[in-house]
């Protein structure tokens, strides 16, 4: 059996991941399971995804602990504590890192492979943050097993679901044969049954009935959660060409834009999630999209 683990963000199609790859081991011949794990449905929170395929029945259930291939489609993720991406890898495991950077100190602990999905998504889809088909791609192309036509029928059968248009159908099959053809199938090592069962997985818990109802028993807590590391792609103002009309102080969602003692616009990056609003209502156009790159632990 491969166990597949994929993590990412509300937003970036990482439960569409899951789900293509295990259609795609489907309908190569094997048994297939996948399932999402997240909390609120909140655009930039983390999500999980696992994908079992398998030549005999599955009868495994729950959590991946000990996954085989780790599929990471927001390099910030690794520094993320809810997340955990690297949770029950050991040296055997494959891990996928959505990044143009080749990650020195994790190298030197597991198997990494990197590829800058962004950049491929952004060419082909005309979007930097939808990597449901993307990483699927990735996960089938390390496994080795699955065809690249039985791929692309998988992920139609599965976009279509979701109403996906011509036009981008035809950018994921362009991205998806890009990948097929830049992505060398992994070696996954054979791993027994303790090594696999060995691990328990970082679970969400139930949290006690009052902390979980949907009031505010704290108020003003949210300066606790930095929300800053949700971030994909990083507004830039450029101060030089900004006129302080203040739109963007005025439009922005979460209320991160503040001013300067001089009444200039200012971000402060620690909780700013980089949903770009203030970048589409700037009139002149002088906020700026920078790719976000985080860094590895
Ligand atoms: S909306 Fe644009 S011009 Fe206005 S304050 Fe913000 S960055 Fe400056
Ligand atoms: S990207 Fe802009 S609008 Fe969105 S949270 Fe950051 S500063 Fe606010």
């Amino acid at each position: 059996m491969w166990r597949v683990r994929i993590h990412g963000r509300g937003g970036q199609g990482i439960k569409t991941a899951g789900q293509i790859l295990g259609t795609a081991g489907f309908y190569s011949g094997y048994q297939a399971q996948d399932f999402p794990l997240y909390g609120a449905e909140r655009r930039g929170a983390p999500v999980i995804a696992f994908t079992r395929i398998s030549e005999e029945d599955i009868l495994e259930r729950g959590p991946i602990s000990s996954p085989d291939i780790i599929l990471i489609g927001d390099e910030t993720l690794l520094n993320d504590p809810q997340s955990a991406p690297l949770c029950g890898a050991d040296p055997s495991t494959v891990i996928f890192i959505n990044s143009a950077r080749i990650p020195d100190q994790l190298s030197e602990k597991f198997s990494v492979k990197t590829a800058d999905l962004t950049e491929l998504c952004l060419k082909r889809l005309n979007n930097r943050s939808i990597y449901g088909s993307a990483l699927s791609a990735v996960g089938a192309c390390l496994l080795g097993t699955i065809d690249l036509q039985v791929f692309l029928l998988a992920m139609e059968d599965e976009l279509t679901q979701h109403g996906i248009s011509h036009q981008m159908l035809k950018g994921n099959i362009d991205l998806v044969s890009e990948i097929f053809s830049i992505i060398e199938p992994a070696v996954i090592s054979q791993r027994t049954e303790e090594a696999i069962t060995a691990k328990s997985l970082v679970s969400p818990s139930l949290l006690p009935v009052i902390d979980g109802a949907p009031i505010i028993l704290n108020p003003g807590n949210m300066v606790l959660h930095k929300t800053g590391n949700w971030r994909v792609e990083r507004p830039e103002i450029d101060l030089e060409r900004c006129n302080d009309c203040l739109i963007c102080y005025a439009r922005c969602p979460d209320g991160v834009i503040g001013l300067t003692p001089e009444g200039r616009p200012e971000i402060n990056y620690e909780y700013c999630k980089g949903c770009m609003i203030c970048a589409q209502e700037c009139a002149g156009h002088f906020i700026q999209t920078v790719r976000e790159t985080g860094t590895f632990p």
